[in-house]
């Protein structure tokens, strides 16, 4: 298989530009001897400059939150990807259900995301998931499917391998109650079977697919244990440099 575990701090609304400089200087002090994994963090707009800097010479890379689909132009409170691009940032979240939820994003606009995120030389985190209701009425794997086609319609193989997917369940994010590891790698292994096949198992080989939703470093190891999950997204138990350090070593546990 040889994928690279992937571990992505997904900060949201939280920290200002000293608190996320602080974060960068202590995530340096955390980890004299980096674990085998890759690790991102994917901080607001706002700190993502002062974050770069203190990542910079580390094995640990910066990501943005969104992006807007557009290069440039009258879009007024819009981040583009060459803007993004130019702060340093190699990796983007695209879909979360934050954004889903409360800015209406819809399939096609984080498709046209995705495109531009490859346009400009991210690598797109393409978030999908079901809700809780939609979980009871045993509408996972439509849905997931469903957020998987609308994203990923027209996407080259050669992109399709460079893709992560975040399979967060909508229910587990921030509730402080995940998946099983079971349910979670039933989810990975359609997600992946998906993208065999529609782009090969080449590609599918080397997309990587996280689980996300109140994941800490004492329950990451049991996610990554599973065949079919290469890492995690994580919200609330990245903001802590000691806790994120916590989670890239738990994450290379077996590896
Ligand atoms: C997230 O924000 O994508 C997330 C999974 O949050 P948390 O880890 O806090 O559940």
């Amino acid at each position: 298989m040889g994928r690279t575990r992937l571990v992505a701090a997904n900060w949201k609304m939280y920290k200002t530009v000293a608190e996320a400089a602080e974060f960068g200087a202590r995530l340096r002090n955390e980890l004299a001897d980096p674990a085998p994994v890759e690790g991102v963090v994917c901080a607001p707009f706002t700190t993502l400059a002062a974050v770069g800097p203190a990542l910079a010479g580390s094995p640990y890379l910066l990501g943005a939150q969104n992006l807007h689909w557009e290069a440039q132009g009258a879009f007024t409170g819009e981040i583009s990807g060459p803007q993004l691009a130019d702060l340093g940032c190699r990796f983007v979240i695209v879909g979360h259900s934050e954004r889903r939820q409360y800015f209406h994003e819809t399939d096609a606009g984080v498709r046209l995301k995705l495109q531009a995120a490859y346009r400009h030389g991210l690598r797109p985190i393409l978030c999908i998931g079901e809700t809780g209701p939609e979980r009871e009425a045993g509408r996972t794997e439509a849905v997931l499917l469903g957020q998987l086609r609308g994203a990923l319609d027209g996407l080259e193989p050669g992109q399709a391998a460079l893709l992560t997917v975040a399979y967060e369940p909508v229910w587990a994010i921030g509730s402080g109650v995940p998946a099983t590891a079971p349910d979670a790698q039933a989810a990975a292994a359609l997600i992946r079977g998906h993208l065999s096949a529609s782009f090969g198992r080449e590609a599918a080989g080397e997309a990587r697919i996280q689980y996300g939703g109140s994941v800490k470093p004492d329950n990451l190891a049991e996610f990554v244990a599973q065949p079919d999950i290469d890492g995690a997204l994580v919200g609330g138990a990245s903001l802590r440099a000691d806790s994120f350090a916590a989670l890239l070593r738990a994450a290379a546990a077996g590896s």
